[in-house]
């Protein structure tokens, strides 16, 4: 099976599909299974984190695939604790040797965690293994411009993706202008805001106009705002119908409807907030799970 799912170009010249699979929460045993799902129904791209603790079942799904290398795009982060030069250097060897992958093409800073100020010397890091060729690309989750900013004064690598969460309730404009001056692609954690935006009410009626479902018209607005996605699904024909959305197109008026969802609301901490609190957990906000 190829992939329906196009590229877009991060800022090194990196080709990375605009859609993919995302595994927080899958439990390690059922990761394999999973990703392996995803590849067959043509996801190219997979976004795991140490802190999901599932890149074990990655690798092996990855290695059981008979893809070659060069068709996946895989993407894992550095988690909180592991924040630091040296430290960061030992958690990119755990991540890679989990994953089963001398190279990994994306990884990340999984959270600022400012009151650590251990970022931009994390981020040295990352651009070690980006010089090594360790990384294709390196980027950072959950950054505000002003955490942004610090890397772009102090650091020589711009980061090629910023990863945070964005869906119907949360369009983060402000932050996606940022980005977009400065070459950043945006990447949507919860595009489908962990199940919620299906059920706007707006978003039925254009999915039953188009005689498609909710969740394939959230995702279709976020392609089409030029954002990179990665929705999670366990279910095999839940996976398939969030890649079966490379073949319709909403129009200016729809568009423009579900920029009018916008309510503010957070599922996960404001990434500050996150800094208090260390580990993941349910966010006060939402009541969700947020990793
Ligand atoms: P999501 O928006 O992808 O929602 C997933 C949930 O939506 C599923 O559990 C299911 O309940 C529902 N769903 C999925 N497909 C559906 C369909 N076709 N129809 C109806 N309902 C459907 O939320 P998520 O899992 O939180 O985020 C996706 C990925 O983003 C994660 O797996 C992870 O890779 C990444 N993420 C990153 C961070 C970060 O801090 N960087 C935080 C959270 C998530």
């Amino acid at each position: 099976m190829t992939s329906p799912v196009p590229d877009v170009v991060l800022n090194n010249g990196v080709a990375m599909p605009q859609l993919g699979y995302g595994v927080f929460r899958v439990p390690d045993e059922e990761t394999e299974r999973a990703v392996l799902a995803a590849l067959a129904a043509g996801y190219r791209s997979i976004d795991t984190a140490s802190l999901y603790g599932n890149e074990t079942g990655v690798g092996r799904a990855l290695a059981a695939s008979g893809l070659d290398r060069d068709e996946l795009f895989v993407t894992t982060k550095v988690w909180n604790d592991d924040q630091g030069y040296d430290s960061a250097l030992r958690a990119f060897d755990a991540s890679s040797s989990r994953l089963r992958l001398d190279q990994v093409d994306l990884y990340l800073i999984h959270w600022p965690k400012p009151s650590l100020d251990r970022y931009v010397e994390t981020w040295r890091a990352l651009e070690k293994l980006y010089a090594e060729g360790r990384v294709r690309a390196i980027g950072v989750s959950n950054f505000r411009p002003d955490h942004l900013r610090r890397l772009l004064d102090e650091t020589q690598v711009v980061p090629a993706v910023n990863q945070i969460e964005l869906h119907p309730d949360l369009q983060q404009e402000q932050l996606r202008r940022f980005h977009a001056r400065h070459g950043i692609v945006t990447e949507a954690w919860s595009p489908l805001g962990q199940g919620h935006a299906v059920r706007h009410p707006v978003v039925v009626e254009v999915a039953d106009r188009h005689g498609r479902t909710p969740a394939q018209v959230v995702l279709r607005w976020h392609l089409q705002l030029g954002n990179v996605v990665i929705p999670k699904s366990t279910t095999p024909s839940r996976i398939r119908e969030n890649i079966a959305v490379f073949d319709f197109t909403l129009d200016d008026v729809e568009m423009e409807a579900l920029a009018e969802l916008e309510t503010g609301t957070r599922l996960g901490p404001d990434p500050d907030e996150r800094d208090t609190r260390g580990r993941p957990g349910f966010s006060s906000a939402g009541g969700r799970w947020v990793g």
